[in-house]
């Protein structure tokens, strides 16, 4: 079933979803589970599955380094189909832009379609870590507006080589990515707001928010992309912090800013036990305000780990 079919069905209750990182090339897809099973019990609809950028590793080859481009989680499609049938619940893979030609996306969401996935998150990913803007691969997609247009063509038939008339075509649900405190590119919100506009007159369904902390900048968020005609449902997304060194770290990577009573609360920690505490609990009053506020679904980045989410939905579902 589509997300947005799950948020119509729903009748206005808030829902639980989370997303999930593939594991480490070689590593066991068993802890993936391990991680899943224990959040469960909360009922989530749908299972949102990442895909990485391909990163260089250096592999020693008579004693000289060879440099390698390689995808070090990959399996995105596969984990997304052995959930779907293991737990019986909807997956969302991510699809990028960064490191697919358009080809290799055509492929991939043809795979979706044999394997009756019917929503995907279009994304277009970071700049890899030896750049400094993003670059797309030969071939592939410069934003995600336009990977948005490429699966929507698709649910009209209409290939890389040719249309094709077909009784069953594919009918992906699409979700993008939203910015409440805007894009670390994005020169302001109010621009960063109009390419989101942009994704959803393309086609997309649906929007995911970045992680925020005051539920304020969530709420301005929403208000904003409505009066712009942004009418799709938002869902905001959340991670409980979980090491003191987040307080930098989340900052530096995703641009967002931390509000000043949860920085005080967590400086004020003498363990990491402590600030997992702090986290869960500004975490579970941010769920409950959204909850109350009628967001459609409350949707938590586990990272691989899932003993602080549950922690979370224990007191918010
Ligand atoms: P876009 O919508 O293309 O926007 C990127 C930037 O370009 C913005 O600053 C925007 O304002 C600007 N822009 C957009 N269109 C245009 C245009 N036509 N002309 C000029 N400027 C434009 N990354 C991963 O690698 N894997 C994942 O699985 C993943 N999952 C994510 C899930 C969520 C919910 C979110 C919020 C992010 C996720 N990301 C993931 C991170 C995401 O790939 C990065 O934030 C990336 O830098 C931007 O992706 P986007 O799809 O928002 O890009």
């Amino acid at each position: 079933m589509k997300v947005t079919e799950h948020i119509e069905k729903a009748g206005g209750k808030t829902l639980f979803s989370f997303e999930v990182v593939p594991p480490q090339k070689g590593k066991n897809i068993q802890d993936l589970y391990d991680n899943i099973d224990p959040l469960m019990e909360f009922r989530p609809p749908f299972i949102d599955v990442t895909t990485s950028r391909e990163e260089f590793v250096y592999i020693e080859r008579e004693g000289l380094l060879d440099r390698r481009i390689v995808r070090m989680r990959p399996g995105t499609v596969g984990i997304c189909a052995s959930i779907k049938h293991k737990y019986q619940v909807d997956t969302v893979p991510h699809v990028l832009c960064g490191g697919f030609t358009r080809e290799e996306t055509e492929y991939m969401l043809v795979d979706c379609h044999y394997l009756g996935i019917e929503n995907v998150m279009a994304l277009r990913g970071d700049a890899m870590k030896h750049q400094r803007y993003f670059e797309p691969a030969t071939g592939g997609h410069t934003y995600a507006n336009e990977l948005v247009r490429q699966i929507k063509d698709i649910t009209r038939g209409k290939y890389l080589h040719d249309t094709v008339e077909a009784a069953n075509k594919p009918d992906f649900c699409i979700g993008v990515a939203g910015y409440p405190e805007k894009h670390l590119e994005a020169p302001s919100l109010d621009y960063d707001l109009k390419k989101l506009q942009e994704k959803v007159d393309a086609g997309a369904d649906y929007i995911v928010t970045q992680m925020f902390f005051d539920n304020k900048r969530f709420f301005e968020f929403v208000e904003r992309a409505k009066a712009m005609g942004i009418n799709v449902p938002i869902i905001p997304g959340l991670k409980p912090i979980a090491v003191k060194r987040h307080l930098q770290l989340l900052p530096q990577v995703f641009k967002i800013d931390m509000p000043e009573d949860l920085i005080r609360a967590v400086e004020q920690c003498k363990t990491n036990k402590e600030v997992r505490q702090v986290g869960v609990e500004w975490c579970i009053q941010q769920s409950k305000e959204l909850k109350e506020a009628g967001v459609p679904v409350l949707h938590y980045y586990s990272m691989g780990k899932s003993d602080n989410i549950k922690a979370v939905a224990s007191a918010v579902f």
